[in-house]
């Protein structure tokens, strides 16, 4: 019998996460079915029981349940539960397993540029919602030497940058005008708010007059494929990353734990960006 998985989100019709994941069964000759149900939050709950009554075998969560997914679950690991969200679960004798890949399918991604070692690093974060924090939790352990959160919210940048505070990384709150006054100060700069994605691609999440040659610029966004923001850097002689990358390995991880297979990077990255129109 087909084994079946998916997606909780709300909206979910523009997901290329069925495409990405059937195709890698079809390869893997996994005799597996990914599909995409559009949950509306009050009905989080029933899906989660639907899920268990359909013995779905794993899931992934997105926008807006990947918090609240967590009182549904019957464990949580503890790098999901630091973040504090979950975008993968695993059902194992019937028990639902919460994960999250978000943060390490980013720096696996960004590893491909940065190869100098992150403790000579200083990073800003544009944004501090769930992607920020993912992704924020992963440098910590990383040992960076200094995170900054620059957010529209100052507020919200600074509960979290305390949290992310460490022996070994410093943190600190910005507003995204003082970011941008101070864009030279930083080696590694990463945007996590959904500013330029299709269809305002003209928007920026801030200005980037001051960056340094040297610094590396990421986008979370995938659509469009290259942000203005990632333009402008790249104009600037900065190297970048765009979102694909995380988005195809936070799929591969969620993947492998569902099944245990490795699927091949490099296929999910050609099948979605074939789907992007790349
Ligand atoms: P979220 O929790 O809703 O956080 C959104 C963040 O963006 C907040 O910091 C918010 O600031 C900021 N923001 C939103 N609109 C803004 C605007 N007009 N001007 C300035 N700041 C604005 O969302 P999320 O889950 O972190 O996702 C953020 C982005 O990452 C989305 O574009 C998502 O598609 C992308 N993402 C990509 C991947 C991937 O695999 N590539 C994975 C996860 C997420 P306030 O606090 O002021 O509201």
């Amino acid at each position: 019998m087909k084994k079946l998985f998916g997606l909780l989100g709300h909206p979910v019709g523009h997901s290329l996460s069925p495409l990405m994941h059937n195709q890698m069964f079809q390869l893997l000759d996994f005799d597996g079915y990914y599909h995409a149900f559009d949950v509306e939050p009050s009905q989080l709950e029933k899906a989660v029981e639907g899920a268990r009554a359909l013995q779905m075998q794993g899931f992934n969560v997105t926008i807006p349940h990947k918090v609240t997914i967590m009182d549904y679950l019957d464990m949580v690991d503890e790098e999901a539960q630091e973040i504090g969200a979950v975008n993968t679960v695993v059902m194992k004798d019937g028990q639902l397993f919460g994960s999250n890949t978000d943060g390490q399918g980013y720096l696996e991604s960004l590893m491909d540029v940065v190869t100098t070692p992150f403790p000579t690093h200083d990073v800003l974060i544009i944004g501090a919602g769930g992607a920020a924090r993912a992704i924020g939790m992963v440098l910590k352990r990383e040992k960076v030497r200094s995170i900054t959160i620059a957010n529209r919210t100052l507020a919200k940048a600074k509960e979290f940058s305390e949290v992310l505070e460490s022996s070994e990384t410093s943190c600190s709150a910005l507003s995204l005008k003082e970011a941008e006054q101070q864009l030279e100060r930083f080696s590694v700069i990463i945007n996590t708010t959904s500013v330029g994605m299709s269809p305002r691609v003209d928007d920026m999440p801030l200005y980037l007059e001051r960056l340094s040659r040297e610094t590396v610029v990421s986008d979370l966004i995938y659509n469009p494929l290259e942000t203005k923001f990632l333009r402008e850097a790249k104009q600037k002689g900065a190297k970048t990353v765009d979102g694909l990358g995380m988005f195809v390995n936070q799929g591969a991880l969620a993947f492998e734990l569902w099944t245990g297979l490795r699927p091949d990077r490099e296929k999910m990255r050609r099948c979605v960006l074939e789907q992007l129109g790349g």
